[in-house]
């Protein structure tokens, strides 16, 4: 494809991602079709000659599309928002058009510095602490995900906590990490690929009210296993769980860590970019003194295509003496001098995208109070919805929602606890069967409840009104049909 004929479908594309967002309600949220659909509707193989770009975008619209789940979709309430927005999306294609690879400052100077700079502006509007900042001894790095960003602050804590040896000799002690029943599964599979195993994860327990990490007993678990010889290495406590977004109590977290020089990453992957309205900065109550790392991601509630995680260190250096390993063919004279930063030690792979594009054209084009209105409408809905739900008997609503997710639970008078588990889940088949919202379930204690996760681009008060009058609706007609 010649430059030419790049501009003439790059306009065709550009076009048809506007009509597609415009005419995005047309759609049912949740994609309907079977496994083995979409496959079947393929060519089994590549073809020999090489079609016209119009094809590609027509069995984009005829064959894919019915196989999207629109993640887009103003009636979009499942997991976490996955926001795209238009300059994230802008800043993606121009990165794909300039098609550097930043793995070395060298590689493309602009690629690292506007990195440096867009990580340390993000950290200045979240109000974190100084010492993150890359001319201190911390820095920010862009990661794919908040999973990678665990893991790399996992690597950085095993590296200090063996005092440099583990690089060397591997993991030759029993080295422990303390999450809670409630902190993503990405920290069992860091354990795992990190060789600890799940027999290096222990669980804290959590207060059964808010959910959040007990500080009591995770005291009595370091107690317990330095007394049988483990080595603790890291503590993840999460501000903002992936199930009810629970904030466990980091200043009280970070004073143990503190007192027995063990590691603490925070994990604020969906609710960290929330400080960025001043009302919301006491979710950052304990960073700025205790936490080693912390990463959030843009990419789910900041307006960022995925993907766009941002970590944090206190102290860069644990994590580049884990991870710096200096080839031959990568050697060159900016990186010998040792004033500029090579992001290729900050992550697991060498090669890395040009993602600080997206991220500078969010930031600029929304501005700070561009995004701060955004979280702003995302909490204000939440709240408006949990109103709705505490004053209906129908159902009950789980306290507290400070942030954007919003979990009900709808009273089936007369059912056993089993038996209206399973009504809520057939409620949610029938909700999400309808095409016009798509929400997930999580267990709280023993019971099921419904998420609703409010922050889409796209949603406004009248969604989140007639997705409420929709699960009312069903409610009611399925308990119209229960013994
Ligand atoms: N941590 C928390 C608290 C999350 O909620 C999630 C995802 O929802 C993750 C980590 C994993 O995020 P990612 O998909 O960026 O790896």
């Amino acid at each position: 494809m010649n430059p030419e004929e790049f501009r003439r479908h790059g306009r065709q594309v550009v076009d048809w991602i506007a009509d597609y967002l415009a005419g995005i309600e047309s759609h049912p949220v949740m994609s309907q079709v079977k496994p083995g659909d979409i496959r079947r509707a393929l060519p089994p193989a590549a073809p020999e000659r090489g079609e016209p770009f119009e094809a590609v975008l027509s069995d984009l619209g005829r064959i894919l599309l019915p196989g999207i789940t629109h993640w887009q979709h103003p009636g979009f309430f499942a997991y976490f928002p996955s926001n795209a927005s238009g300059p994230a999306i802008l800043g993606d294609l121009l990165s794909g058009g300039l098609g550097v690879q930043g793995m070395l400052w060298v590689t493309s100077p602009a690629c690292t510095e506007l990195e440096t700079v867009v990580v340390d502006w993000l950290a200045g509007l979240l109000g974190l602490p100084e010492h993150f900042r890359t001319d201190r001894a911390g820095g920010g790095v862009i990661q794919d995900s908040a999973s990678s960003a665990c893991l790399v602050a996992l690597l950085a804590a095993l590296h200090r906590a063996s005092g440099g040896r583990i690089a060397a000799d591997g993991v030759t002690r029993r080295y422990t990490i303390y999450v809670s029943s409630q902190t993503h599964s990405s920290l069992e599979r860091s354990a795992r690929i990190t060789g600890l195993g799940a027999a290096g994860v222990r669980v804290v327990d959590v207060d059964p009210r808010t959910l959040a990490m007990d500080p009591g007993h995770l005291r009595a678990l370091l107690d317990r296993d330095e007394t049988d010889g483990a080595v603790p290495a890291m503590v993840c406590a999460t501000v903002g769980t992936t199930s009810t977004t629970a904030v466990d109590p980091v200043p009280a977290v970070g004073e143990l860590c503190r007192e027995r020089g063990i590691w603490l990453h925070v994990d604020a992957a969906y609710a960290g970019v929330a400080a960025v309205c001043p009302e919301l900065r006491w979710l950052n109550e304990g960073v700025a003194e205790y936490a080693d790392s912390y990463s959030t991601n843009p990419h789910k509630w900041l307006l960022t295509n995925f993907d766009c995680t941002v970590l944090w260190m206190a102290d860069r250096a644990p994590l580049l003496d884990a991870l710096s390993v200096m080839p031959e063919f990568l050697r060159n004279p900016a990186t010998a001098t040792g004033s500029v930063v090579d992001y290729r030690d900050w992550q697991v792979p060498l090669g890395r995208r040009f993602r600080a594009l997206k991220l500078w054209a969010v930031i600029r084009w929304y501005g700070a109070e561009g995004l701060r209105a955004h979280i702003r409408k995302g909490v204000a809905l939440a709240q408006e919805l949990a109103s709705w739900v505490s004053a209906d008997p129908g159902f009950e609503v789980h306290e507290p929602h400070p942030l954007g997710l919003v979990c009900l639970r709808p009273v089936w008078p007369g059912l056993a606890a089993d038996a209206a588990d399973r009504a809520t889940m057939r409620l949610l088949e029938l909700l999400n069967a309808s095409g016009s919202v798509y929400m997930t379930h999580t267990r709280i204690g023993d019971r099921v409840v419904l998420r609703v996760a409010i922050g889409g681009v796209a949603t406004e008060r009248r969604h989140v009104e007639q997705a409420w009058e929709q699960i009312r609706w069903e409610h009611a007609a399925l308990s119209a049909t229960l013994p």
